[in-house]
């Protein structure tokens, strides 16, 4: 159980999210203009502005003559402070963990990745992602007093709403309590394929849509949905798992529980497992897409197949949500017409809405950084979270 003080200090953190968040949208504001935005009351308003100057997170600049406070000198202004504001976002991927930087102007200034063992343990996870941290910021001359948050994307579910650290999966709570250990800041949390999702639709090949299904096809096949501008988590943090729609309630059994799930076929493994039963070794998926690029025709064979699929799956979710638009990101994305025709044909003969509302089916755009980058979307994009104990109780 959480204290008073616990429950005070969330609360506070509400409120600064809700004038953080008006003041990246609006810029410089003064004190009454961020009261009457907020909703926040005055007292409370003037309280957490306070202590946001005192902790340079804001810095305060004379008013214009446009904001004038009775018959004397205009208002004093309060923005972020530019120097503040650091964001970063950290994709721990199976074997790679990436890590993206923004500036308070939400411009991505610096990315860098570093190798995991396969056989990495929690404990060393946590030492790799610290480690990349540290010497990606003293790398580029960014002072890490001035961080302000940390996202972080993990693979699998991640159940609740961040920015709470009891979302986060056990398997990830050494990376978590060493996070906080170390840079003392807000750690918000996802699944690094719905951030992925994110990411596109914030500054990728999704960001003039609202509505927009998200693939991810790699080892593993995952996915995310924005719907009506915001990406669907789920009620237990597994919404967008597109690789775990089963083709056949018969076949062979997944890491998830079900059965004949599409990432069987699909996923990394399936594929080289097609290919070698069909007299084609290959010992990863790069050399995979590398022989799919020379047109090996078995291994066109095979992804075309596992494409047409996928696409089938797509269509049911096509058919569900009404997407504007269908980003397929990972490896396999870089194959082209060879994965993206099967998936749109399958999408235009199965889906509804039919023609002449075609539905687009497009590669993504952001790479191999893309969930590094939506870790630092979800810091910027998610509402501030009222914890479930300070919500008004249902009458
Ligand atoms: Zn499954």
């Amino acid at each position: 159980m959480s204290s008073p003080t616990d429950a005070l200090q969330r609360l506070r953190r509400v409120h600064e999210d809700a004038v953080l968040s008006t003041l990246r949208a609006a810029g410089a504001l003064s004190r009454a203009q961020l009261t009457e935005r907020t909703g926040l009351s005055r007292t409370t308003m003037f309280a957490i502005v306070s202590g946001l100057l005192e902790r340079g997170v804001l810095i305060e600049t004379e008013g214009s003559a446009a904001e004038p406070r009775g018959r004397g000198r205009p208002a004093a202004l309060v923005s972020l402070n530019p120097d503040a504001g650091l964001l970063l976002g950290l994709d721990l991927g199976r074997n790679r963990v990436r890590l993206a930087v923004a500036n308070a102007a939400h411009q991505v200034v610096a990315t860098a990745s570093a190798d995991l063992p396969g056989d990495a343990g929690p404990e060393e996870e946590a030492e790799t992602a610290v480690r990349l941290v540290l010497e990606g910021a003293a790398g580029r001359g960014l002072s890490l007093g001035a961080l302000e948050a940390i996202g972080l994307g993990l693979v699998g579910v991640v159940d609740d709403p961040p920015p709470q650290v009891a979302a986060v999966p056990a398997r990830y709570e050494p990376l978590a309590r060493r996070l906080e250990d170390e840079f003392g800041v807000r750690l918000a949390v996802d699944n690094n394929a719905r951030l992925a999702a994110l990411a596109e639709a914030t500054w990728g090949v999704g960001r003039s849509v609202r509505d927009m299904v998200y693939v991810r096809w790699s080892i593993g096949v995952g996915g995310g949905f924005i719907t009506g501008g915001r990406l669907l988590r789920g009620a237990h943090g597994a919404g967008g798992e597109v690789g775990h729609v089963s083709l056949d309630p018969e076949g062979p059994p997944c890491h998830c529980g079900s059965r004949g799930c599409l990432e069987g076929r699909a996923g990394g493994r399936g594929l080289l497992e097609a290919c070698a039963a069909r007299g084609v070794s290959l010992p990863a998926l790069d050399a995979l897409v590398a022989a799919a690029q020379d047109r090996v025709p078995v291994v066109c064979d095979v992804v075309a197949s596992a494409a047409a699929d996928l696409g089938r799956v797509l269509a049911g979710t096509v058919t569900q949500l009404d997407p504007a638009l269908v980003v397929i990101g990972g490896e396999l994305a870089g194959l082209g017409s060879l994965v993206l025709d099967p998936i749109r044909d399958a999408i235009a003969r199965q889906a509804l809405p039919r023609s002449p509302r075609e539905i687009a089916v497009v590669p993504a755009d952001l790479g191999v950084n893309a969930s590094a980058m939506g870790a630092i979307a979800l810091l910027l994009h998610e509402e501030p979270s009222i914890p479930a104990h300070l919500r008004p109780a249902v009458p």
